[in-house]
């Protein structure tokens, strides 16, 4: 097959860590691939932006265990082109910079698959910066050497040259020398760098786990063992590596170091999960269910004095719908609108339409309490497939005429070992529905929370799901929302801060 009727193959760098330093491109191209093939150090965030029905492989290093090996990456990658599939081969940092990326480049050139390369942060640059550390700087280095600490890796020549290594004039930031630390430093100074130079050590730099260690090239590998210093990290060696004090700049995360999975579907989970990790959170994303638009027509809305919204999904899936028979916003025009909570108003909001009524709490019954005082003889109620029926009897019990649209179904969705795997060991696992309940547990079958997961529910219906299960929710909101969920964990971790649990 010639390239012209195959795929094309995207090598995309994914950045240091942090999915806020993905580029606009990498976005917009994991968004529309057919196929991802992603490395150890992608961090969850790069991928949610993937299709739902993209096929996600995992082809790097597990842990310390035994890579996919190279040639395999390259056929998958090949073969997936030819089914004329768009593929992004996700990479860390830059795919140029110590990723192999040329040699996948060269592989695709010689079977004709045409590939288009994607620059990423290179963690050298990036993850140093988030230290605090410029890798030049007037007066104190005015070059920069990105070195593999890998024997024979990179060429065919002895490596690393250490005489020319300590004889280089600037800065020296270390890829993959976790294992060789003492190595380094030591034949440093054997060749000739000052033993008193400052150095530094940055540990998964950009991510909620970054933590940085400086010292001077003679005492930084005693420095980082003592704190336990680990992969993945980068080892800079030069005055610039001084600056790391005067420059750190990255605010106390308070959930920093600790792991929350996140259960809701994909589509809507970005929210959270965001939010999540700005507040230093290592997000673990375990969807359980994905909605479904279903194939309903939404009657004349002009007929109704009320039209009732349950829910984010329900917004969306409405004008969805409108669409299909050519209509929009304007179709709200007469009638007043109800949202069940402020995620449904926001939704609601960015489609042009304020909300007429939004009630005190995010539930039913509240709802039910603000329209009390509002007149109603035909009402709409717009939600999902299976709901509970509260609303619509109140109002039938108000004497109204009510019709109940449903315009979605939530369906399970299978949880992947890995996804599943982290999430049983998470320091927090988030509820936000009973569904996300009944499908994660389905999901694990006969596993178990570890002992030390906190349990967080967004409101008493959740949490009488998880009591149904013999579970306790260790935190359930009070606000039933996201933010309500948010302020919560963010209590709950607080209170342990201080509690000296950790
Ligand atoms: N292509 C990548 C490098 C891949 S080699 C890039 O351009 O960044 C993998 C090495 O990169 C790791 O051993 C570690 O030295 C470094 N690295 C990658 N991500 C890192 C991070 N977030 N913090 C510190 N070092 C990182």
């Amino acid at each position: 097959m010639s390239g012209a009727s195959s795929g094309r193959v995207y090598l995309v760098g994914a950045g240091p860590g942090d999915p806020g330093l993905l580029t606009a491109r990498a976005l917009a191209l994991i968004a529309a691939a057919d196929v991802v093939l992603y490395d150890r150090l992608i961090g969850e965030g790069a991928l949610g932006g993937a299709r739902p029905d993209a096929e996600l492989v995992f082809v790097g290093k597990q842990g310390g265990g035994e890579a996919v090996p190279q040639e395999h990456t390259q056929e998958l990658m090949i073969a997936r082109a030819r089914e004329g599939k768009s593929v992004v081969r996700l990479k860390g940092g830059d795919p140029f910079v110590f990723g192999r990326g040329g040699e996948e480049a060269l592989a695709l050139r010689g079977a004709g698959i045409e590939f288009e390369v994607v620059p990423g942060v290179t963690a050298g640059v990036g993850a140093l910066a988030y230290a605090g550390i410029p890798v030049t700087h007037r007066g104190l280095s005015s070059a920069v050497a990105f070195v593999t600490a890998q024997a024979g890796r990179e060429d065919a020549r002895d490596w690393p040259d250490w005489p020319a290594l300590a004889a280089f004039p600037g800065t020296l930031v270390f890829y993959m020398g976790a294992a060789r630390l003492s190595e380094i430093a030591t034949s440093l100074i054997a060749h000739g760098r000052p033993p008193g130079e400052p150095a530094a050590v940055v540990e998964a730099g950009t991510l909620p786990a970054q933590r940085t260690v400086t010292a001077t090239l003679g005492s930084i590998s005693a420095e980082a063992e003592r704190s336990r210093i680990g992969a993945p990290l980068l080892l800079v060696a030069g005055a610039v590596a001084s600056l790391a004090r005067e420059l750190s700049w990255l605010p106390a995360r308070p959930l920093a170091g600790r792991t929350v999975a996140v259960t809701r579907a994909r589509a809507q989970a970005s929210g959270l999960a965001s939010r999540l990790e700005l507040l230093g959170a290592r997000v673990v994303q375990a969807p359980t269910i994905v909605t479904r638009v279903l194939d309903v027509d939404v009657p004349d809305l002009s007929a109704y004095d009320l039209v009732c919204l349950t829910s984010a999904n329900a917004v969306g899936a409405l004008f969805e719908r409108l669409l299909v028979s050519r209509r929009d916003a304007r179709a709200l025009a007469g009638t007043r609108v109800a949202v069940i909570g402020p995620g449904t108003a926001t939704a609601l909001a960015e489609r042009g339409v304020l909300a007429d009524i939004e009630p005190e709490h995010p539930i039913a019954e509240s709802l039910v309490e603000a329209l009390a005082s509002v007149p109603v003889s035909r009402a709409l109620v717009a939600r999902a497939s299976r709901a509970r029926e509260l609303l619509p009897d109140a109002l039938r019990a108000r004497g109204a005429q009510v019709d109940v649209l449903a315009l979605y179904e939530t369906l399970p969705e299978p949880v992947g070992e890995r996804a599943l795997a982290q999430a049983l060991a998470a320091d927090y696992i988030t509820f936000t529905s009973s569904s996300t309940v009944a499908n994660f547990f389905a999901a694990a079958g006969a596993q178990t929370l570890s002992e030390r997961t906190r349990v967080v529910s967004i409101g008493p219906a959740t949490s009488a799901t998880l009591a149904e299960r013999g579970l306790h929710a260790d935190v359930e909101a009070a606000r039933h929302d996201v933010d309500g969920v948010v302020d919560a964990l963010l209590a709950d971790a607080a209170a342990a801060d201080g509690g000296g649990e950790r």
